[in-house]
């Protein structure tokens, strides 16, 4: 979400005369976008702050800002004259960022952190810098009104809002017509997207037809409202991907309601079992948060066991972090002792390493539609993709390019990486997956 927040200051900044360059050091302003979702990435930003004034040394002139999540907080500190930054502009106030730039250059430090109701940033086309020219991100919503009660966001992004079916179907279109190949859209409920009435499972299905070899993806659906409907779109239309990240927290019933996460395990598996019978082949993923508050032993025994149960093949899996300002933070204490949290933590990676090793054991032999997206990290010979599943695939380059779909046989795989041999470019109209015929 960030990186789609960062293409949208690109744009404005750009619009306003403004050009990338490629070092600090080369730069007069300097804008950090930020999240708070745990302690651990906000301690990342005040390391990067501290560079950045380092850099203001030599550059008496450079103008540092912090943008997003954390700017309430940094806004704190900054009034408490910690003079790390200049400019501080919550995640509804880009459209302001030239005015508060020309604040700073008249002499005055410059702040805007008011949340909106209505900011969707529908009318800025994003400025896709630096990325692949293949897949890209569309946000299709901001904020959100769900309240776990261990999470900063509805705090940190403001109320819920939907941005307008149309804008979003014509920059998918522009996107298309750009070359690019997938698209993930992007909210922190996907389900609870309603543009004046119409819902998730319309707006998938409008922009399965855009282009039906663009794929589209989806991140996130909460567990509590999720549509058949959807299940269905999502089988019907070929280049709608059959993954789905779906975040469970936790397997008990007690820690999920003490997290505010209206759902019980039951009606959880309940949900993933119909999308295993209604989208053959469909791969899960969720997040999990070890050591909440209160966390007993056999609490976490039902977490390692609903992985156990389902078998992901991908996981996010955290240490709770204690955020200030949510209702855990008023109303619970933080208790499991750190170093508890992290072997429940480690407990919890393993079993989940072990299940997905499983899984990507079983697709050797299958072929596999891959989008080659970049040159892999580890070989200028070997190119990096995904399957429709969301699988990172790795296969000898030969002739195949970046943007190419190619037919991949599946040779070997760890927990986290299928290693392939392409055999021809295909298209997601062609191809058709043998192991998943019945
Ligand atoms: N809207 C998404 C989650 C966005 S935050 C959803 O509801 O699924 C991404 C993940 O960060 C969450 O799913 C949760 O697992 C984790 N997270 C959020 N707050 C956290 C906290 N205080 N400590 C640890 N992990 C947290
Ligand atoms: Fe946070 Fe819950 Fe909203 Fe996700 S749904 S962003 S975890 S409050």
């Amino acid at each position: 979400m960030n990186f789609a927040d960062s293409e949208i200051v690109n744009s404005i900044l750009m619009e306003h005369g403004n050009h990338p360059v490629d070092t600090p050091e080369q730069a007069d302003i300097i804008l950090v976008n930020t999240c708070s979702i745990r302690d651990n990435a906000e301690a990342k930003i005040w390391n990067r702050l501290k560079f950045f004034r380092s850099v203001k040394r030599q550059n008496r002139d450079l103008t540092v800002g912090v943008l997003g999540c954390m700017a309430e907080r940094v806004r704190e500190r900054f009034l408490e004259k910690e003079k790390l930054v200049d400019l501080v502009v919550g995640p509804d106030a880009y459209r302001e960022i030239p005015n508060l730039l020309a604040e700073v250059e008249d002499g005055r430090k410059a702040v805007n952190v008011i949340l909106s109701l209505e900011e969707t940033y529908a009318d800025i086309t994003p400025v896709r810098r630096g990325g692949n020219g293949v897949t890209a991100f569309i946000s299709i919503m901001r904020g959100c009104d769900n309240m776990c009660s261990f999470c900063v966001v509805p705090f940190t992004r403001g109320r819920e809002r939907s941005r307008a079916m149309h804008s979003i179907v014509d920059e998918l279109r522009m996107l298309s017509d750009q070359g690019y190949r997938e698209v993930t859209l992007l909210g922190q409920n996907v389900n609870s997207y309603n543009d004046e009435g119409t819902r998730f499972a319309e707006l998938m299905y409008q922009a399965s037809l855009v282009d039906p070899e663009m794929r589209i993806r989806f991140s996130t659906s909460h567990p509590k409202d999720f549509p058949d409907e959807l299940l269905h779109v999502i089988r019907e239309q070929k280049n709608l991907c059959n993954y789905i990240h779906i975040p469970a927290q936790s397997g008990n019933n007690e820690v999920l309601r003490r997290m505010r996460r209206p759902y019980t395990r039951e009606q959880y598996l309940t949900l993933l079992d119909r999308m295993r019978e209604i989208i053959p082949g469909v791969t899960l993923s969720t997040d999990i948060i070890t050591g909440f508050c209160g966390e007993t032993e056999q609490e976490h025994q039902d977490t390692l066991s609903l992985m156990e149960t389902v078998r992901y093949e991908m996981a996010y899996l955290f240490a709770y972090s204690e955020r200030e300002r949510t209702l855990a933070h008023r109303k619970f204490e933080d208790d499991v002792p750190q170093h508890l949290k992290q072997q429940r933590l480690q407990e919890i990676i393993d079993v989940q390493r072990a299940g997905a090793l499983e899984r990507n054991r079983d697709e050797i032999g299958r072929r596999h539609l891959v989008l080659a997206e970049n040159q892999s990290k580890r070989s200028a010979d070997k190119l990096s993709g995904r399957t429709d599943t969301n699988k990172v695939v790795i296969f000898d380059r030969k002739d195949f390019k970046p943007g190419d779909y190619v037919e991949v046989v599946i040779q070997d795989a760890t927990s986290a990486t299928l290693f392939g041999e392409g055999i021809q470019v295909s298209s997601i109209r062609e191809f058709e997956p043998e192991w998943l015929q019945v």
